[in-house]
């Protein structure tokens, strides 16, 4: 692999590229460059797994012509589908390297209950959502029901934002989550269940279920369900399962094939 980015770095395939090194300890996201072909030595692929797309989605903004190389697992290239399809990378100046999922990736997604003494029952189970739940699990509780666990999820958001900003496909260069017309600046929890359904329908068309969202949020709110079931909604009625492709735009209904440049393999 080591051998291949060089390479590609050497030839001017790529000006940069982003993968993972091991730094204090901790395999982080870093920007290997031609100018520095020993750091290569130092990739790591690991169980690293940070929004590599989205980095090089903020780079692009910046430098338009810029080539860039990254390592990806399938969530980041169903992200980078859904990047060329809003526009925000060309697949001509993207070349990737996929490797193997890796653990956290398999890991049924946060539920920290388990972590709970066994005398105790999860209180998640009792009155919220278990993050493990399928979408038709979720449903089958009544309507009030669902409303109540929903809610006492959302009441549990200290408004960190960082479900937005791990999100590879929130890109917007200014967002609804800080427009102060629809989300009153500095109370925490934000307005419930505003704040939570603005970004559950911003994901219809968008969400690739890569789950790093909810790996980041604090109070283990169970995001990927609703956007799940968001997704759900959109497959039914545009027959678009997000980040599957790279040629069709998320919301046509008459299923015409938009033109895009091809995707790199
Ligand atoms: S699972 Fe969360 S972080 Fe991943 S694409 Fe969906 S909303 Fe974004
Ligand atoms: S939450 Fe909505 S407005 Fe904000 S960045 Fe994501 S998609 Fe854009
Ligand atoms: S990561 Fe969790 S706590 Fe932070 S804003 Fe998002 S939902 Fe709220």
């Amino acid at each position: 692999m080591q051998e291949q980015i060089k390479q590609w770095l050497e030839q001017g395939d790529i000006d940069i590229f982003l993968g993972y090194k091991m730094i204090q300890g901790h395999p982080l996201p870093y920007c290997f460059t031609k100018e520095n072909p020993d750091d290569l030595k130092d990739l790591i692929v690991g169980n690293a797994r940070y929004s590599l797309e989205k980095m090089a989605t903020k780079i692009a903004a910046e430098h338009k012509e810029l080539k860039i190389g990254l390592l990806t697992r399938d969530c980041n290239q169903r992200a980078l589908n859904v990047l060329y399809i809003w526009n925000q990378l060309n697949p001509e100046n993207i070349k990737t390297i996929g490797v193997n999922c890796c653990p956290s990736n398999l890991k049924e997604h946060g539920d920290c209950s388990y972590l709970e003494p066994e005398l105790i029952p999860p209180i998640k189970k009792m009155i919220g959502i278990d993050n493990n739940m399928q979408v038709k699990a979720a449903e089958q509780f009544n309507q009030k029901e669902r409303f109540n666990r929903w809610m006492y999820e959302f009441q549990k958001c200290i408004k960190c934002y960082g479900c937005r900003d791990i999100c590879p496909v929130c890109f917007c260069k200014e967002c609804s989550l800080e427009h102060t017309d629809l989300i009153a600046t500095g109370g925490i929890p934000p307005e419930v269940p505003i704040f939570h359904l603005v970004r559950a329908v911003h994901m219809g068309g968008r969400c690739i279920d890569c789950g790093l969202c909810e790996d980041a949020c604090p109070v283990d709110i169970p995001l990927r369900l609703l956007y799940r079931k968001v997704n759900e909604i959109v497959t039914d009625i545009f027959d678009y399962t997000t980040g599957t492709r790279a040629d069709q735009s998320p919301f046509n209904m008459l299923g015409e094939e938009v033109t895009l440049k091809p995707k790199p393999i």
